[in-house]
């Protein structure tokens, strides 16, 4: 499926694209059973980012949990850290990855070497993981 809209370099690598992106665009009012599942994302999520977190020590101003976007994942340079709800259903290496690959961005914000270093302190196979990502249903723009 082709990915009509365009982004702008700053904001390019955070953009992971459902393929599926249909799926996603359908914006539906929060149920009780997205709510309950949003809250085990953000369990999921901040728990993930004490754990990393710990190897960076970087400044997270706020994380947040979002639902029906097209993105998995994004970081602004206020801070903030933004995840899909449905990051909970990837497998843990691949949720792993998006996180340490968001919270990276806190140090660097953009797909420099610099970056790709942090990345690598705490997943050294991250090159396989994105190889892997791109395998399944999400893609990376
Ligand atoms: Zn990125």
């Amino acid at each position: 499926m082709k990915i009509r809209r365009r982004f702008t370099p700053l904001e390019a690598c955070h953009k992971i694209i459902f393929r599926k992106r249909r799926v996603l665009r359908r914006r539906r009012p929060l149920t009780g059973f997205t709510i309950k599942k949003r809250e085990q994302a953000r369990t999921f999520v901040e728990n993930r980012i004490s754990y990393f977190n710990k190897f960076y020590n970087f400044n997270i101003n706020r994380i947040a949990i979002k639902n029906a976007s097209t993105r998995w994942g994004s970081c602004s340079s206020k801070g903030n850290l933004n995840f899909n709800y449905k990051i909970i259903y990837l497998r843990p290496e691949l949720a792993d990855y998006l996180i340490v690959h968001e919270l990276c961005h806190l140090g660097q914000l953009n797909h420099s070497g610099r970056f790709k270093a942090l990345v690598s302190k705490t997943i050294p196979d991250y090159v396989k993981i994105n190889k892997e990502l791109k395998r399944t249903n999400v893609k990376f723009i």
